[in-house]
């Protein structure tokens, strides 16, 4: 009997050591990593450099609390300010911290403002975290059931729909924030249309609102960007939370914000005991000069277009597929049906991947991932889904694999 809360169904695998792209178990049997521990460890396993400023930074001091400067945590902040163009930052230990954070600012700004019930906008299928506020803030309901009564406070539209956007401000004076993802992870890997933030942008202008961007799965690099909003020209946010990626693996958040929405949070306001300890903040800058130094956010840009083109070429049109999509390394196939069986079927062929929203492939490789790698991605994916539908008799009528678009013979099973 296990001791552990129950509250993960596991994939049934222990995984001991990687290298890379690559993810060994405890048979020694190897995978390719094609989730990054849900866009965590971005740089791969074992780099050889985080390793490196990990363990000199545990030998001289790991932790002082924040009852002292860090300047660890204060150079993290220069860095964070230069790459987002956000001035300041509260350095915490997660993405959940980061969003609560977020929301408490969101909350001072409506008392700064008088507003006396405030509502911050929301979307539909978001993810924010596990928290209570953070959990509130989702659309959800699967992550919410059983946990009332929730937070309040919160103004749910569409997501990607800006007129859905613009008449929630109308009907809501009271709306202080909007806080919504530039992709959508866990909600199936949805990207909005060209604009939907600067529309979101005039809209926060317009009624005095804060826009909050959720960049906790999109940012640090995964787009192909530092953040997800850079591809929308000339956007700031005035909040952005970020997480997974920032530490490789190693547990921290930030919430970034500009100089006067930062003020919002004077001495004694916020806090944390761990968040922005030496050891954390040391890694997270080691992550960044990585990426600067190594070009990450242009090789994560190419390989994720060969990725997402090469996962057009094989599956669009395909009896069972119903979009290819993404941005960067963020990429998801929707599929016809629940697909969460794919999961294992993955695992079975050395290929470590996630369902999301029950019937989306999702895959978060490492953006350090080469061709090869990308290709090998391509191939059990595109086996998985044809297998999938060639054996399901709503589909097998409409399959183009007999009309030599697709030569399932052609391929080879990955091992
Ligand atoms: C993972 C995630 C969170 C929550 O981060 P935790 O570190 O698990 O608390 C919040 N927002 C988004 C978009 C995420 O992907």
């Amino acid at each position: 009997m296990s001791h552990l809360f129950d509250t993960y169904v596991r994939m049934p695998i222990s995984l001991v050591r990687g290298q890379g792209a690559w993810l060994f178990d405890d048979q020694d049997r190897r995978y390719l990593d094609a989730l990054s521990g849900i866009a965590v460890c971005s740089l791969g396993h074992a780099h050889p450099r985080i390793a490196a400023a990990l363990a000199d930074q545990a030998a001289r001091l790991i932790h002082t609390a924040n009852i002292v400067h860090v300047p660890q945590q204060e150079a993290l902040a220069d860095r964070l300010a230069a790459i987002s163009g956000l001035e300041r930052s509260f350095i915490a230990n997660s993405g959940a911290e980061a969003i609560e954070c977020a929301l408490k600012l969101a909350r001072r700004h409506a008392h700064a403002r008088h507003v006396a019930n405030p509502a911050v906008l929301v979307a539909s299928d978001s993810f924010h975290g596990r928290t209570l506020a953070a959990l509130s803030a989702s659309g959800n309901a699967a992550i919410q059931a059983g946990f009332g009564p929730l937070v309040d406070g919160f103004v749910r539209v569409p997501y990607g729909d800006p007129q859905a956007a613009a008449g929630a401000f109308a009907n809501h004076p009271n709306l202080v924030a909007v806080l919504v993802e530039p992709i959508q992870g866990e909600g199936g890997v949805r990207v909005p249309p060209a604009g939907y933030l600067g529309t979101l942008r005039e809209l926060c202008d317009r009624h005095d609102a804060l826009l909050m961007l959720d960049e906790i799965q999109a940012g640090i690099g995964r787009t192909g960007r530092w953040f997800a909003f850079q591809h929308e020209p000339g956007l700031r946010p005035d909040v952005v939370t970020v997480a997974k990626a920032l530490g490789n693996g190693v547990p921290i958040g930030a919430c970034l914000a500009r100089e006067e929405v930062a003020a919002l949070l004077p001495p004694g306001s916020h806090g944390t005991t761990f968040g922005g300890n030496p050891l954390a903040c040391r890694v997270a800058l080691e992550v960044l000069a990585i990426m600067a130094e190594d070009d990450i956010l242009a090789r994560a840009s190419r390989a994720g277009q060969r990725l997402l083109g090469r996962l057009r070429q094989e599956l669009e049109g395909v009896a069972g597929v119903v979009e290819v999509r993404g941005r960067g390394l963020m990429v998801g196939v929707e599929l016809a049906e629940p697909a969460g069986e794919l999961k294992d079927a993955a695992m079975a062929r050395g290929l470590i991947l996630n369902i999301t929203r029950g019937n989306v492939i999702r895959l978060l490789p490492p953006l350090i991932i080469d061709d090869e790698q990308v290709e090998r991605i391509v191939q059990v994916v595109a086996e998985l889904v044809r297998e999938k539908f060639a054996n399901s008799p709503s589909s097998a009528a409409v399959s183009r694999s007999s009309s030599g678009l697709i030569d399932s013979s052609a391929l080879p099973s990955a091992g």
